[in-house]
């Protein structure tokens, strides 16, 4: 025994990552494998992105510019805010744990629709809070039951749309029907990861419909799957200047590295958006393209809203994760719910769909 972890630390899982593609090749004997299991952009950074990285990569000797100022201004002037209202911060997720740091103390209650996304258990739970989890409807979030869950020692509401892993969302007319009955000393923190997939049109843009309305709402984006820049850990939050100052206060040093700076910067830029736009497209066709043909193969498809699709094939997830990949397509099993799936390159979800075969 070296060392005594906190009770809560003692009790929590240890992480295991998912197998990576040659990982799962190797264990098979196969040549090659794919991965369809974490969301990823399967098209690499926008090629104008990854031009204004790699000039600036020869200033890793120095220090990154602690408060990201140039990101914040640019994303400010993107989303005509003040720019006390934008923080960024490690990926989105980094933000959520920050947020938890400045919001939460032991016993405090977190309120989320339960099934979605695996750090806010964890995060809860290393925060030593009260864990409410209100139970989906179908596939998707009931909002009214989450507006029932909160009480006077309710800190955070997460919500997560569109939800991972169910692909479903909520319309901006209900999350300002929530945002009416939840008490303002409430931090409600709309979790869009994937918005750049939404094509549902009772979806707007939550930073001019809902912020200005709701002053402890908080919208949160990442750069990590749309933009394709998962490796370089960098997300941001829109709200109001005193919920972004808390979240800023537990800022770790130099949180955001430069060249995930400098590649937010060149994002904003209308050449990458112009790029964006074409992968973009693609996802959405191809999502509805492998959504069709499960469909017309038997099995159950949650219609999705992001870059994924859902089958809650409930106790069958795990062997049919397993069967796939023993057939080199790596994806995400949810024990007795079902089996996340994420929508590749048009040969990738080829791949898949053959190997899946019909029900
Ligand atoms: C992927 C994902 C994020 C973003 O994670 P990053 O830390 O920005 O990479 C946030 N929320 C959900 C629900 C996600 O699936």
């Amino acid at each position: 025994m070296s060392g005594r972890p906190r009770a809560v630390v003692d009790g929590l899982p240890q992480y295991k990552p998912g197998k990576s593609a040659a990982q799962a090749a190797a264990d098979h004997q196969l040549d090659e494998a794919i991965k369809l299991a974490s969301n990823e952009s399967s098209y690499g950074p926008l090629p104008s992105v990854l031009a204004a990285i790699v000039s600036e990569a020869n200033t890793l000797n120095r220090y990154p510019d602690h408060r990201s100022q140039a990101v914040r201004d640019a994303l400010a002037n993107k989303h005509s805010v003040d720019v006390n209202q934008v923080t960024v911060g490690c990926g989105s997720v980094g933000l959520l744990q920050q947020a938890f740091m400045a919001y939460v103390d032991a016993g405090d209650e977190v309120v989320y629709p339960w099934r979605s996304f695996e750090v806010h258990p964890v995060f809860s739970a290393i925060a030593e809070a009260k864990a409410v989890t209100v139970p989906l409807n179908g596939q998707s979030f009931d909002l009214e039951a989450v507006a029932a869950a909160v009480t006077d020692q309710t800190k955070l509401v997460i919500l997560s749309t569109p939800n991972n892993p169910t692909g479903t969302v909520c319309s901006t007319k209900d999350l300002n029907h929530l945002l009416e009955s939840i008490n303002s000393e409430v931090v409600v923190i709309i979790d869009e990861a994937y918005l750049e997939f939404v094509t549902d049109e009772s979806v707007a843009n939550a930073v001019t419909e809902i912020l200005p309305q709701h002053s402890n709402a908080a919208v949160f984006r990442t750069f990590s799957k749309a933009y394709g820049l998962a490796n370089l850990r960098v997300g941001y939050a829109v709200g109001h200047p005193e919920v972004v100052g808390a979240i800023d206060k537990v800022a770790l040093p130099f949180l955001v590295n430069g060249l995930a700076q400098t590649a937010v910067l060149a994002s904003l830029e209308p050449q990458a958006e112009t790029e964006l736009k074409v992968r973009v497209d693609e996802v959405i066709s191809e999502r509805s393209r492998v959504s069709t043909e499960l469909e017309a193969q038997g099995w159950p498809v949650t219609p999705s809203q992001a870059n994924f699709v859902w089958l809650p094939v409930e106790e069958q997830a795990g062997a049919l994760f397993q069967r796939l990949e023993s057939m080199g397509v790596v994806t995400r099993p949810f024990e007795n719910e079902g089996l996340r799936v994420t929508v590749g390159s048009p040969a990738e979800n080829d791949r898949f769909l053959e190997v899946i075969g019909p029900r």
